[in-house]
């Protein structure tokens, strides 16, 4: 890795916004995060396209990051270049299909197809994500997903060239996309919704969003669930073996939803990832199920995206 001769490069060009060592605690939900050697915040695609090729050039690794509300962000940051894409939000609307900028947060896409009585992300309106991570996960919640309502994805590849994927190229499952393995920026995603009752759509979203009230703790920092489900339940499986309250510094196991862990204060991420172990090995001993991580870890060693 150049990193040194690529910031200049980027200097030159007068690339912006772009910030050094900036701490990445500020752009998770979990408020934890080591620095970012450089963090880029693209105004447009074709600036970031430029980018891509010359971190290619210099060898300089790249990161993706939405709003940041399913990582969990090494104490000792990311090195090389984290590109943060919130600032992608146009929206346009063609039919019963809507084209959004991988910016866009899915509660306000949800709410703007629920105005204009479109159905199909009444399941989004609590989701505090963004679309482009929204469809590196896959997210879903209530027995929908995404992949119910995607019609098309464009993205930057790590050559900053554009390409286009059909929804059967995307490998959708259950919180998972051809994005989890491809490094590839989404740049701006096509959903396909049904006609609806606009008042309709609200009222089911509204429900949905007191469920989610009265089950999760949202009034602390987190990351949603933190394991993938079971077929037990991975919620249950963690009551089962005690966990909830279980605490390691300033990381605790949620008292009230017990696949979330909250950040009570200070928490480091090397104290939540310790917690997660614990977790993992305690629900291992007593039910021989391996909870597996639906949050992404990014800066730790040996780890992908
Ligand atoms: C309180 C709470 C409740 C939640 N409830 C749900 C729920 O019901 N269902 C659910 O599925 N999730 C839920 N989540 C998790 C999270 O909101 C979703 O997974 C969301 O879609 C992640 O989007 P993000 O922008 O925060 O992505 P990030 O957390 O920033 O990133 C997630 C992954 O996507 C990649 N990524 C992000 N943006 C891009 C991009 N533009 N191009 C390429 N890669 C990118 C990142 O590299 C990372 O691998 C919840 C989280 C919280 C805090």
């Amino acid at each position: 890795m150049d990193l040194g001769k690529f910031y200049k490069q980027l200097a030159e060009k007068q690339v912006e916004p772009l910030f050094r060592n900036e701490p990445l605690q500020k752009y998770t939900t979990w408020k934890i995060g080591g620095p970012a050697d450089l963090l880029y915040r693209p105004k447009n695609f074709i600036d970031c396209a430029e980018v891509l090729r010359l971190a290619k050039q210099f060898h300089v690794p790249v990161t993706f990051l939405g709003v940041g509300s399913n990582v969990l962000i090494a104490d000792e940051g990311i090195r090389g270049l984290v590109i943060q894409t919130e600032g992608w939000r146009e929206v346009s609307w063609s039919g019963q299909q809507v084209t959004a900028g991988s910016g866009i947060l899915m509660s306000t896409l949800s709410r703007l197809t629920a105005e204009k009585g479109m159905s199909g992300l009444e399941f989004a309106a609590g989701i505090p994500g963004s679309l482009g991570g929204a469809v590196v996960m896959n997210a879903g919640a209530y027995g929908c997903s995404l992949a119910q309502v995607i019609a098309g994805v464009k993205t930057l590849d790590l050559a900053g060239e554009l390409r286009e994927y059909a929804p059967a190229e995307l490998e959708l499952g259950y919180r998972d996309s051809i994005f989890k393995k491809k490094k590839e920026l989404i740049v701006e995603t096509t959903l396909s919704l049904k006609p609806g009752n606009s008042d309709e759509i609200k009222e089911a979203m509204k429900e949905y969003l007191n469920t989610r009230r009265a089950k999760q703790p949202l009034d602390l920092p987190s990351a949603g669930s933190v394991f993938k489900n079971t077929a037990q339940g991975a919620g249950r499986l963690i009551e089962g073996v005690g966990a909830k309250g279980w605490r390691i510094g300033d990381a605790q196991v949620s008292e009230k939803h017990a696949n979330f862990i909250v950040n009570r204060g200070e928490a480091k991420a090397s104290e939540v990832l310790a917690l997660i172990k614990e977790v993992q090995k305690a629900v291992k001993q007593e039910y021989q199920v391996e909870l597996k991580t639906e949050v992404v870890l990014l800066g730790f060693e040996d780890t992908g995206r």
